[in-house]
């Protein structure tokens, strides 16, 4: 399959579990996962239509953002974020920073953002796998995490994000998005705060996540094909 067979195969699953759940599909945006793909394939991802990327990287998000200028519509940062970091990062300009865990990163993102005078929208990652091996702020920690953040002057916190549970147990994962949605419908309750985003849904369970709401989905594997650089079992 080439990369047009596969978006519209993407999107055509898409449509029909939205359709089954009752929810319009107009309302949920696919972000294309671009992590290890050569800006050449990113091109023709675009060419398609899509319209959205995402990266996990800075350095490598640096190195092919400026060769994609004008051909996307909104690049979102979707990976682990240092702080020493966050100055480059905002210099590519993202849309959207999907991984924020921490007040002191999201501090860091407003003393930058109010140096070029703009507001960045960022959504907080939450761990609700309870996976030790993922980055993100317990459910517990979510609510006083983003009360702080919300105060920030340069930061709109819009949403949030989390990575389901990897596992073949559907419940598991099923219940892991759940958590999120309730976290986020928890935080909708406080005046100043305005969930909007739920970015939740890889490859491998974004027909779960959007049975449970999301409406930000991050595919990789599913637009591109199997990523090279993610095979572990290598024979010598
Ligand atoms: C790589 C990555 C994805 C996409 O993963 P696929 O399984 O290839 O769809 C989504 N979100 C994050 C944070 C990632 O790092």
């Amino acid at each position: 399959m080439d990369i047009k067979e596969r978006i519209d195969e993407v999107k055509e699953r898409l449509c029909q579990v939205a359709k089954r759940s009752g929810r319009d599909a107009d309302y949920i945006r696919l972000l294309a996962v671009t992590k290890t793909q050569p800006v050449e394939i990113i091109k023709e991802a675009l060419a398609t239509g899509l319209e959205f990327i995402g990266e996990n990287k800075v350095q490598e998000a640096a190195d092919k953002i400026p060769y994609l200028e004008g051909l996307y519509r909104e690049f979102h940062f979707i990976g682990h974020l240092q702080s020493n970091k966050v100055k480059k990062l905002l210099s590519l300009q993202p849309a959207l920073i999907h991984s924020v865990d921490s007040l002191h990163l999201a501090q860091k993102i407003d003393e930058e953002a109010a140096k070029l005078d703009i507001i960045q929208e960022i959504l907080l990652q939450v761990n609700t796998s309870g996976e030790a091996s993922k980055y993100g702020v317990t459910p517990a920690e979510a609510k006083s995490l983003a009360l702080a953040v919300g105060k920030l002057a340069h930061i709109k916190m819009s949403g949030l994000m989390s990575i389901g549970r990897f596992t073949g147990h559907e419940g598991e994962i099923r219940s892991s998005f759940r958590e999120l949605m309730k976290i986020g419908s928890e935080l909708q309750k406080e005046e100043e705060l305005e969930i909007k985003w739920y970015s939740m849904g890889m490859s491998n369970d974004f027909e779960i996540a959007i049975e449970e709401g999301a409406n930000l989905l991050r595919l990789g594997t599913a637009i591109f094909g199997s990523r090279p650089k993610d095979e572990k079992c290598q024979i010598r």
